[in-house]
């Protein structure tokens, strides 16, 4: 991972304490969109990963995941899939229960858009406990035997959800760690 990128996101990302919860530490993902030219290179970082391991899918996972998720699969001229909230896709879905740092929830795909040959990247702006990457990690692997690859930009590393998600895909990547 490119040293100044991550010193950079370091500096720029704004942390918000106690919100939406007492306790929680709120990162504010849209310090990154704000600013052209740490946008533009944190897509350029997921996108030359995407190329490395020859994705042929971006999933990008309810809301955050889509902003990032989208634009490097435009870059790659690759199709972009969304994993959402309930409810909200149409047609024949897949779906699963998950744990959030705050509430629970559960998220759905739609069977088509993944199939068994597809070498899938997933984005998502952070990790927490890990609970919406693990259900989505579940999803895709009832799609594809290939191996899956998860990239974050911020794991917030002591609430564990990289180390459980790392049982189940040995290809986890995230730009920077924080506390949570
Ligand atoms: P988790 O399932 O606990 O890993 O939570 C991950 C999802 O919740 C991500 O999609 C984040 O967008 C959001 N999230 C959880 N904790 C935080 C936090 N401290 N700051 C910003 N977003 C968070």
């Amino acid at each position: 991972m490119n040293k100044n990128l991550q010193k950079k996101l370091k500096e720029e990302i704004r942390v918000i304490p106690d919100f939406p919860l007492k306790g929680i530490m709120f990162q504010d993902i849209f310090s990154i969109t704000e600013n052209p030219k740490l946008f533009k290179d944190v897509i350029n970082e997921l996108s030359s990963l995407c190329k490395k391991h020859k994705i042929t899918k971006v999933v990008g996972i309810e809301a955050r995941g889509f902003i990032f998720g989208s634009l490097v699969a435009y870059k790659n001229a690759i199709p972009f899939v969304p994993i959402r909230k309930k409810g909200k896709l149409p047609g024949k879905i897949i779906k699963k229960k998950y744990k959030l740092e705050y509430g629970t929830d559960q998220i759905e795909i739609q069977k088509h858009s993944i199939l068994n040959s597809d070498k899938v990247m997933i984005i998502d702006d952070l990790i927490a406990t890990g609970g919406t990457a693990i259900a989505s990690c579940k999803l895709l692997k009832s799609l594809t035997n290939k191996k899956l690859t998860f990239c974050f930009i911020i794991d917030l590393h002591n609430l564990g959800g990289s180390k459980k998600l790392k049982l189940l895909s040995n290809n986890v990547i995230s730009m920077i760690n924080a506390v949570g």
